[in-house]
């Protein structure tokens, strides 16, 4: 064959598919600025990244890839080589998701567009910040064939950009549980791959943080669990190395001791084990899911070592934050807190009575509803008051439907005005029904409260401050557009709720189980697991709040629904609110409410005022 005609052939074979450690290792440039170790990048140097980054390569079925990998083991330059061969080999969109907008903003400065100017081949693909129009800032980067947009997992705005094939997610135990109310920014984000189906990518990073809280970890444990197995210096058997397995006696000496033949080795060997290293598999997987967990011992010669690694462990020792930061960061593993508080579903079953469902027992004096907003529903709880704040569990169900249209919104006005048979031959309809407003559907909210307030419907909002009461006084949210920050008079109102003081208050009480003693809180015969499961969510950890303090906060663990402990904490704000009502003008508010059910026509119904009021200070007893 002729040079000329060998020539056009070639130009017309589609050029070599490569894995993403082939193009990192052929065209990837580390600089002095950006790397401990400049030059050519090689694989060879941390061989376990190059199965995690071939799985992200175009020829690989797997379709999310999970790394729960501890500090200085190389995730982030596995991820870095990943963006590179996306700009330069496989284009496509890309959305790089960080903690937040902010974190998106640095990750890109220090991180990516280093690795463009330094790498020749995708250097020429994105064009200079500094010119106009060039498609290339802090939060998107084009090259031909694709775009690269960075975002944060709080902004919802972000993640719910354009169809993308590829998915990012760096640091994802930092990530807020909600996006902006939206929900999970994790599957947020991931929706934008839909799209693609086989074809799309997933790329989830981490160092774990709190064990039930972590998300890389729940990741890592849904995957097929690939652990790095090394093969022992002396007897050749492989193993994954374990911290409990080093020898840490003696800061200088520090020795491993291999699982097969107990023979000591120290880590000169670890260049040699790595490179011969292999990941195995510790569990069945789907198939498209591969998730990689590394700790500190594998960090290779050079960069952190083991005897640095017992150094950091003797200096934590006693010191609770400093050993929770080794352990998540060096072992990689999640860190068993001591909850300040937690309440099991276990044995709740037992505390079902034998009253039914939506009827209400001796005791009851009022009802109250507490309403939560999902993107498809309604969640209503409707529960019952009796002297002392004894609570009765009435009726909890869902009213499916786009609260976006009114259909669903038809169906909560029939459910605020039934009425529930109560044991003694009477009927009571719920005084007040609170509507959360945070979330998507504000708007929505505020209006229903406002048409329907006749009817006792009001609108909340739930504080994250500790130690607020469990209902504040109401601010107005309609605002006159004319006017600048002048509220319209009549206009809706919204409380605040002391979320953190109305759990401390119900999880206490749910303890109690001497029925009849203050407080006791009853549940109907047809009450489910999974309502006790929802109750009993969330778990109460120690955080550090901004001025440096350790306080209790109510968290809810990775995966866990609780709407229906939301709908309860706005039913208990929606009693208080009622018995606030009475307190001013009644010495003892039971006493008179137990006299006024007694003396009650069938239907018990309290008269309900519209707001008439345009002082702030008269909003309180508007009821
Ligand atoms: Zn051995």
């Amino acid at each position: 064959m002729n040079a000329w005609l060998e020539g056009f052939l070639a130009g017309l074979r589609p050029e070599k598919s490569l894995t993403v450690s082939e193009w990192a290792d052929t065209h990837r440039i580390l600089s002095s600025k950006a790397s401990a170790e400049p030059g050519k990048w090689r694989t060879s140097r941390t061989p376990y990244l190059k199965e995690p980054m071939d799985c992200l390569g175009t020829q690989s079925p797997i379709q999310r890839v999970v790394l729960m990998f501890a500090a200085q083991t190389g995730k982030t330059e596995a991820q870095n080589c990943w963006l590179g061969y996306v700009i330069d080999h496989a284009p496509a969109p890309m959305l790089l998701v960080a903690a937040t907008v902010d974190m998106g903003k640095r990750l890109c400065k220090q991180r990516l567009e280093p690795m463009i100017s330094d790498t020749p081949c995708l250097n020429e693909k994105i064009a200079p910040a500094r010119s106009r129009d060039s498609g290339n800032t802090l939060s998107s980067k084009e090259f031909p064939g694709g775009m690269m947009l960075i975002t944060g997992a709080n902004s919802a705005t972000g993640l719910r950009s354009t169809p993308c094939r590829y998915i990012s997610c760096d640091e994802v135990d930092a990530f807020p549980s909600d996006a902006s109310g939206e929900g999970d920014p994790v599957a947020l984000a991931e929706k934008r791959a839909t799209t693609f189906s086989t074809r799309k990518k997933v790329l989830l990073t981490s160092t774990p943080t709190i064990k039930d809280f972590s998300r890389i970890e729940s990741e890592y444990l849904a995957s097929d669990q690939r652990l790095y197995f090394v093969p022992c210096p002396i007897c050749g058997e492989y193993q994954d190395l374990r911290w409990k397995q080093l020898q840490k006696e003696d800061v200088n000496n520090v020795k491993y001791k291999c699982i097969h033949c107990g023979e000591l080795f120290d880590e000169s060997h670890k260049t040699k084990m790595l490179r011969m290293g292999e990941w195995r598999s510790m569990k069945e997987g789907d198939g498209i899911t591969a998730g990689f967990r590394l700790n500190g011992l594998y960090s290779p010669l050079g960069w952190f070592s083991w005897k640095e690694m017992v150094m950091e462990f003797n200096k934590a020792k006693g010191d609770a934050p400093l050993i929770k930061t080794f352990v998540n960061t060096r072992l990689s593993e999640t860190f068993e807190t001591d909850y300040v508080s937690a309440m099991s579903a276990e044995g709740l079953l037992k505390r079902c009575e034998s009253y039914q469902q939506a009827t209400c027992p001796e005791g009851v004096l009022f009802l109250t509803q507490g309403v939560d907003c999902q993107i498809d529903r309604l969640e209503v709880s409707t529960w019952g008051w009796g002297v002392g704040e004894e609570a009765f569990l009435v009726d909890h169900i869902q009213l499916w439907g786009d609260p976006h249209q009114a259909e669903v919104w038809k169906q909560l006005e029939i459910v605020i005005n039934q009425q529930y048979e109560h044991e003694n031959g009477k009927s009571l309809v719920p005084v007040i029904t609170a509507i959360d407003s945070g979330g998507l559907h504000t708007q929505v909210v505020y209006q229903f409260a406002r048409e329907k307030v006749a009817q006792g419907v009001i609108a909340i909002k739930g504080q994250s401050q500790a130690n607020k009461p469990a209902i504040g006084r109401p601010t107005r949210v309609d605002i006159n557009m004319k006017k600048y920050n002048k509220s319209i008079k009549n206009g809706s109102v919204v409380y605040p709720l002391g979320v953190d003081t109305i759990k401390n208050t119900l999880m206490n009480r749910l303890k109690n189980n001497k029925i009849g003693s203050y407080g006791y809180i009853h549940f109907h015969a047809s009450t489910s697991e999974d309502y006790f499961k929802q109750i009993t969510s969330e778990k109460q950890l120690l955080k550090t709040n901004k001025r440096g303090f350790q306080v209790p906060v109510w968290v809810l663990p990775s995966g866990v629904r609780n709407e229906c402990l939301d709908t309860w904490v706005y039913s208990y704000a929606a009693m208080c609110l009622y018995i606030s009502r009475f307190s001013t003008n009644t010495k003892n508010v039971w006493q008179y409410l137990q006299n006024k059910f007694n003396n009650a026509d069938t239907v018990v119904k309290p008269k309900r005022a519209t707001i008439k009021t345009t002082s702030k200070k008269d909003f309180v007893n508007y009821w």
